[in-house]
Protein backbone atom coordinates (compact mmCIF):
# COMPACT_ATOMS: atom_id res chain seq x y z
CA UNK A 1 0.00 0.00 0.00
CA UNK A 2 1.60 3.73 -0.86
CA UNK A 3 1.71 5.22 2.25
CA UNK A 4 -1.51 7.99 2.59
CA UNK A 5 0.15 11.25 2.07
CA UNK A 6 1.25 10.05 -1.33
CA UNK A 7 -2.21 8.85 -1.74
CA UNK A 8 -3.99 11.78 -1.11
CA UNK A 9 -1.25 14.08 -3.00
CA UNK A 10 -1.97 11.36 -6.36
CA UNK A 11 -5.79 12.18 -5.81
CA UNK A 12 -5.32 15.96 -4.98
CA UNK A 13 -3.05 15.87 -8.49
CA UNK A 14 -5.77 14.27 -9.87
CA UNK A 15 -8.46 17.12 -9.30
CA UNK A 16 -6.22 19.35 -11.05
CA UNK A 17 -4.52 20.85 -7.78
CA UNK A 18 -1.12 21.99 -8.11
CA UNK A 19 1.42 22.05 -5.22
CA UNK A 20 3.65 24.45 -3.37
CA UNK A 21 7.24 23.74 -2.29
CA UNK A 22 8.36 25.81 1.14
CA UNK A 23 11.50 25.07 2.83
CA UNK A 24 12.18 24.29 6.90
CA UNK A 25 14.66 22.95 9.10
CA UNK A 26 12.31 19.92 9.84
CA UNK A 27 12.53 17.57 12.97
CA UNK A 28 11.19 13.64 12.61
CA UNK A 29 7.36 14.04 13.69
CA UNK A 30 6.77 12.51 17.06
CA UNK A 31 5.32 8.44 17.13
CA UNK A 32 1.98 7.84 17.79
CA UNK A 33 1.63 6.51 20.99
CA UNK A 34 -1.79 5.24 22.87
CA UNK A 35 -3.77 6.74 25.69
CA UNK A 36 -6.25 6.17 28.17
CA UNK A 37 -9.05 7.39 25.52
CA UNK A 38 -8.47 5.03 22.76
CA UNK A 39 -6.28 1.78 25.18
CA UNK A 40 -9.54 -0.13 23.02
CA UNK A 41 -8.25 0.77 19.80
CA UNK A 42 -6.32 -2.15 18.78
CA UNK A 43 -2.53 -0.73 17.95
CA UNK A 44 -1.81 -1.83 14.49
CA UNK A 45 -4.34 0.82 13.57
CA UNK A 46 -2.38 3.95 16.01
CA UNK A 47 -0.20 6.09 13.67
CA UNK A 48 -0.49 3.37 10.81
CA UNK A 49 -0.90 7.05 8.41
CA UNK A 50 1.83 8.73 9.98
CA UNK A 51 4.49 9.73 7.45
CA UNK A 52 7.63 9.42 8.39
CA UNK A 53 10.34 10.86 6.39
CA UNK A 54 14.19 11.08 6.77
CA UNK A 55 15.71 13.18 9.60
CA UNK A 56 17.16 16.73 8.38
CA UNK A 57 14.89 16.58 5.31
CA UNK A 58 14.84 20.06 4.17
CA UNK A 59 11.63 20.44 1.46
CA UNK A 60 7.82 21.09 2.26
CA UNK A 61 5.49 20.64 -0.02
CA UNK A 62 1.99 21.82 0.36
CA UNK A 63 -0.69 20.59 -1.25
CA UNK A 64 -4.44 22.39 -0.81
CA UNK A 65 -7.21 20.22 0.35
CA UNK A 66 -10.81 21.45 -1.21
CA UNK A 67 -13.48 18.59 -0.62
CA UNK A 68 -16.67 19.71 -0.66
CA UNK A 69 -19.37 17.96 -2.79
CA UNK A 70 -21.87 20.64 -1.70
CA UNK A 71 -19.59 23.51 -2.77
CA UNK A 72 -19.67 25.74 0.26
CA UNK A 73 -17.11 28.60 0.18
CA UNK A 74 -13.83 27.10 0.61
CA UNK A 75 -13.23 30.22 2.74
CA UNK A 76 -15.87 29.71 5.71
CA UNK A 77 -14.08 31.05 8.52
CA UNK A 78 -12.55 28.33 10.73
CA UNK A 79 -12.99 28.63 14.44
CA UNK A 80 -10.18 28.77 16.85
CA UNK A 81 -11.23 25.98 19.86
CA UNK A 82 -7.91 26.27 21.73
CA UNK A 83 -6.55 29.17 24.33
CA UNK A 84 -3.96 30.24 22.50
CA UNK A 85 -3.30 29.51 18.86
CA UNK A 86 0.68 30.15 17.72
CA UNK A 87 0.73 32.15 14.18
CA UNK A 88 3.70 31.23 11.84
CA UNK A 89 5.61 32.27 8.91
CA UNK A 90 5.37 28.41 7.54
CA UNK A 91 3.31 25.36 7.96
CA UNK A 92 5.31 23.47 10.12
CA UNK A 93 6.21 24.56 14.28
CA UNK A 94 10.04 24.52 13.08
CA UNK A 95 8.46 28.47 11.91
CA UNK A 96 9.04 31.62 13.86
CA UNK A 97 5.55 32.64 15.64
CA UNK A 98 4.33 35.71 14.12
CA UNK A 99 1.79 36.47 16.52
CA UNK A 100 -1.32 34.81 17.94
CA UNK A 101 -5.27 33.76 17.88
CA UNK A 102 -7.28 33.87 20.99
CA UNK A 103 -10.46 31.00 21.36
CA UNK A 104 -13.61 31.97 19.14
CA UNK A 105 -11.28 33.96 16.67
CA UNK A 106 -12.68 33.49 13.24
CA UNK A 107 -10.58 33.36 10.20
CA UNK A 108 -10.10 31.98 6.34
CA UNK A 109 -7.61 30.51 4.81
CA UNK A 110 -6.71 27.55 2.35
CA UNK A 111 -6.40 24.11 4.07
CA UNK A 112 -3.22 22.33 3.02
CA UNK A 113 -1.35 19.39 3.56
CA UNK A 114 1.75 19.48 4.23
CA UNK A 115 3.04 15.85 2.51
CA UNK A 116 6.44 15.59 4.23
CA UNK A 117 4.87 15.85 7.79
CA UNK A 118 1.34 14.79 6.95
CA UNK A 119 0.47 17.86 8.74
CA UNK A 120 -2.88 19.72 8.03
CA UNK A 121 -1.87 23.63 8.39
CA UNK A 122 -4.21 26.61 7.36
CA UNK A 123 -2.56 29.59 5.37
CA UNK A 124 -4.23 32.56 6.37
CA UNK A 125 -3.65 36.17 5.54
CA UNK A 126 -1.77 38.09 7.84
CA UNK A 127 0.37 41.77 7.97
CA UNK A 128 -0.27 42.68 4.28
CA UNK A 129 1.45 39.02 3.72
CA UNK A 130 0.70 35.59 4.59
CA UNK A 131 1.15 33.31 8.04
CA UNK A 132 0.17 29.84 9.43
CA UNK A 133 -1.89 28.64 11.38
CA UNK A 134 -2.07 24.60 12.53
CA UNK A 135 -5.60 23.02 11.56
CA UNK A 136 -5.55 21.01 15.04
CA UNK A 137 -6.48 24.33 16.66
CA UNK A 138 -9.11 25.27 14.67
CA UNK A 139 -13.02 23.33 13.45
CA UNK A 140 -15.30 24.64 10.69
CA UNK A 141 -19.22 24.57 10.30
CA UNK A 142 -20.41 23.60 7.41
CA UNK A 143 -22.99 26.63 6.16
CA UNK A 144 -25.92 23.53 5.62
CA UNK A 145 -25.31 22.10 8.67
CA UNK A 146 -25.84 26.04 10.74
CA UNK A 147 -28.84 26.66 8.27
CA UNK A 148 -30.40 23.15 9.29
CA UNK A 149 -29.52 23.35 13.14
CA UNK A 150 -31.16 27.02 12.86
CA UNK A 151 -34.18 25.96 11.19
CA UNK A 152 -35.16 22.63 12.63
CA UNK A 153 -32.98 22.60 15.79
CA UNK A 154 -32.16 19.09 15.57
CA UNK A 155 -30.16 17.92 12.19
CA UNK A 156 -32.12 15.85 10.09
CA UNK A 157 -30.59 12.73 10.42
CA UNK A 158 -29.12 11.25 7.45
CA UNK A 159 -27.91 14.65 6.16
CA UNK A 160 -25.34 15.70 8.87
CA UNK A 161 -22.23 16.67 6.83
CA UNK A 162 -19.77 15.84 9.06
CA UNK A 163 -15.59 14.89 8.14
CA UNK A 164 -12.92 16.37 8.66
CA UNK A 165 -12.79 18.99 6.79
CA UNK A 166 -16.37 20.01 7.65
CA UNK A 167 -18.16 20.09 10.89
CA UNK A 168 -21.09 21.40 13.44
CA UNK A 169 -21.17 24.16 16.22
CA UNK A 170 -18.90 22.36 19.32
CA UNK A 171 -22.16 23.43 21.59
CA UNK A 172 -24.69 21.65 18.78
CA UNK A 173 -26.38 18.15 21.35
CA UNK A 174 -29.96 17.10 19.34
CA UNK A 175 -32.45 17.74 22.07
CA UNK A 176 -33.83 14.09 21.27
CA UNK A 177 -31.37 11.78 23.13
CA UNK A 178 -32.11 8.73 25.10
CA UNK A 179 -30.59 6.18 27.09
CA UNK A 180 -29.56 3.04 25.44
CA UNK A 181 -30.37 0.31 27.87
CA UNK A 182 -27.52 -0.73 29.66
CA UNK A 183 -27.49 -4.61 28.60
CA UNK A 184 -26.91 -3.51 25.17
CA UNK A 185 -23.84 -1.54 26.39
CA UNK A 186 -19.90 -2.76 27.45
CA UNK A 187 -20.72 -0.69 30.61
CA UNK A 188 -22.30 -1.77 33.92
CA UNK A 189 -25.29 -0.69 35.17
CA UNK A 190 -25.38 2.92 36.21
CA UNK A 191 -22.81 4.51 33.35
CA UNK A 192 -25.55 6.16 31.12
CA UNK A 193 -24.79 6.36 27.40
CA UNK A 194 -26.80 8.13 24.89
CA UNK A 195 -28.04 8.41 21.69
CA UNK A 196 -30.30 10.13 19.36
CA UNK A 197 -34.11 8.04 20.46
CA UNK A 198 -34.55 6.81 16.40
CA UNK A 199 -31.23 5.64 16.47
CA UNK A 200 -31.39 3.62 20.10
CA UNK A 201 -34.17 1.99 18.82
CA UNK A 202 -32.25 1.16 15.63
CA UNK A 203 -29.10 0.20 17.46
CA UNK A 204 -30.50 -2.41 19.84
CA UNK A 205 -32.68 -4.05 16.89
CA UNK A 206 -29.66 -4.64 15.49
CA UNK A 207 -27.84 -5.73 18.56
CA UNK A 208 -31.46 -7.72 19.10
CA UNK A 209 -31.06 -9.20 15.74
CA UNK A 210 -27.24 -10.45 16.54
CA UNK A 211 -28.27 -12.22 19.69
CA UNK A 212 -30.52 -14.71 18.07
CA UNK A 213 -27.74 -15.33 15.46
CA UNK A 214 -25.44 -16.16 18.69
CA UNK A 215 -22.99 -13.29 17.89
CA UNK A 216 -22.69 -10.58 20.67
CA UNK A 217 -20.82 -7.50 20.65
CA UNK A 218 -22.01 -4.30 22.28
CA UNK A 219 -21.90 -0.28 22.13
CA UNK A 220 -18.91 0.98 23.47
CA UNK A 221 -18.41 5.04 22.74
CA UNK A 222 -22.28 6.70 22.00
CA UNK A 223 -23.08 10.57 21.74
CA UNK A 224 -20.10 12.58 22.47
CA UNK A 225 -20.51 15.96 23.43
CA UNK A 226 -18.27 18.68 21.21
CA UNK A 227 -16.65 19.99 24.86
CA UNK A 228 -15.81 16.85 25.84
CA UNK A 229 -14.40 16.08 22.38
CA UNK A 230 -12.63 19.07 22.23
CA UNK A 231 -10.65 17.58 25.43
CA UNK A 232 -10.18 14.38 23.98
CA UNK A 233 -9.09 16.01 20.78
CA UNK A 234 -6.40 18.23 22.29
CA UNK A 235 -5.05 15.74 24.81
CA UNK A 236 -4.11 13.38 21.64
CA UNK A 237 -2.47 16.09 19.83
CA UNK A 238 -0.39 16.31 22.62
CA UNK A 239 0.35 12.93 22.53
CA UNK A 240 0.36 11.86 19.33
CA UNK A 241 1.36 14.73 17.31
CA UNK A 242 -0.31 17.49 15.20
CA UNK A 243 -0.52 14.44 12.13
CA UNK A 244 -2.39 11.63 13.99
CA UNK A 245 -5.65 10.37 12.29
CA UNK A 246 -7.76 8.69 15.01
CA UNK A 247 -9.01 11.18 16.99
CA UNK A 248 -11.54 14.03 15.45
CA UNK A 249 -11.28 17.71 15.97
CA UNK A 250 -14.39 19.41 18.09
CA UNK A 251 -17.19 19.65 15.28
CA UNK A 252 -15.93 17.23 13.52
CA UNK A 253 -16.51 13.98 15.33
CA UNK A 254 -19.61 11.60 14.19
CA UNK A 255 -20.25 11.04 18.01
CA UNK A 256 -21.03 14.56 18.55
CA UNK A 257 -24.38 13.86 16.04
CA UNK A 258 -25.51 11.24 18.66
CA UNK A 259 -25.99 8.33 15.76
CA UNK A 260 -22.72 6.86 15.77
CA UNK A 261 -21.46 4.45 17.84
CA UNK A 262 -18.05 2.05 18.60
CA UNK A 263 -18.53 -1.71 18.58
CA UNK A 264 -16.92 -3.58 21.37
CA UNK A 265 -16.98 -7.40 21.26
CA UNK A 266 -17.29 -9.14 25.04
CA UNK A 267 -15.61 -12.16 23.82
CA UNK A 268 -12.42 -10.04 22.85
CA UNK A 269 -12.65 -7.27 25.44
CA UNK A 270 -12.09 -4.73 22.50
CA UNK A 271 -13.29 -2.81 19.74
CA UNK A 272 -13.82 -4.63 16.64
CA UNK A 273 -11.55 -5.41 14.27
CA UNK A 274 -11.98 -6.91 10.61
CA UNK A 275 -11.16 -10.38 11.27
CA UNK A 276 -13.71 -10.64 14.10
CA UNK A 277 -16.99 -12.92 13.20
CA UNK A 278 -19.11 -9.84 15.48
CA UNK A 279 -17.67 -7.60 12.59
CA UNK A 280 -18.31 -9.85 10.02
CA UNK A 281 -21.85 -9.66 11.13
CA UNK A 282 -22.73 -6.29 11.21
CA UNK A 283 -21.05 -5.69 7.61
CA UNK A 284 -23.11 -8.14 6.76
CA UNK A 285 -26.45 -7.05 8.18
CA UNK A 286 -25.56 -3.17 9.08
CA UNK A 287 -26.84 -1.38 6.95
CA UNK A 288 -30.34 -3.00 6.83
CA UNK A 289 -30.38 -1.68 10.01
CA UNK A 290 -29.51 1.82 8.56
CA UNK A 291 -26.20 1.62 9.72
CA UNK A 292 -22.56 2.02 7.48
CA UNK A 293 -19.29 1.87 8.35
CA UNK A 294 -17.92 5.58 8.24
CA UNK A 295 -13.84 4.82 7.94
CA UNK A 296 -13.01 2.37 5.20
CA UNK A 297 -9.67 1.07 3.77
CA UNK A 298 -11.03 2.34 0.68
CA UNK A 299 -12.20 5.95 1.56
CA UNK A 300 -9.17 6.84 4.00
CA UNK A 301 -7.97 9.58 1.11
CA UNK A 302 -11.50 11.06 1.12
CA UNK A 303 -12.11 11.20 5.18
CA UNK A 304 -8.38 11.52 6.36
CA UNK A 305 -9.19 8.85 9.11
CA UNK A 306 -7.97 5.47 9.55
CA UNK A 307 -9.58 2.64 8.78
CA UNK A 308 -11.98 1.67 11.52
CA UNK A 309 -13.98 -1.50 11.62
CA UNK A 310 -15.58 -0.21 14.98
CA UNK A 311 -16.98 2.85 14.24
CA UNK A 312 -20.17 2.45 12.55
CA UNK A 313 -23.32 5.83 11.73
CA UNK A 314 -26.76 5.14 11.65
CA UNK A 315 -27.72 6.90 8.33
CA UNK A 316 -31.82 6.06 8.51
CA UNK A 317 -33.46 3.89 5.92
CA UNK A 318 -32.92 6.38 3.39
CA UNK A 319 -30.00 9.25 3.36
CA UNK A 320 -31.12 11.87 1.92
CA UNK A 321 -27.62 12.96 0.57
CA UNK A 322 -25.69 12.80 -2.46
CA UNK A 323 -23.71 9.11 -2.89
CA UNK A 324 -20.73 11.58 -2.67
CA UNK A 325 -20.85 12.40 0.20
CA UNK A 326 -21.53 9.67 1.92
CA UNK A 327 -17.41 8.28 1.45
CA UNK A 328 -17.30 11.09 3.63
ZN1 LIG B 1 -16.01 6.11 16.82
Amino acid sequence: MPNRATGRQMALAAMGLAAAVLTAGLGVPPAAACCEDIEMIPQEYLGRYVHQHAPGEKSLTVVPVDIDPLGADPMTPWIVHVSTLNVRSGPSTSFSIVGTLSNGTAVSGIYNLVVESDEEWIEIEWNDGTAHISRTGVYRIHPTNQANIDEFGNLPIGQELVNRWWGVPISYEPDDLAEVPWEYTAQSPGRVYLLREEVVEAVTALIDAAWEDGVDFRVSSPYRSGPSQQTIYNRNVQNSGLNQRFSAPPGHSEHQLGTTVDFSSPRTGRFLRNEDPEYEWVAEHGESFGFRQSYTADNIEETGYIEEPWHWRYWGEEPEVSDGWLLY
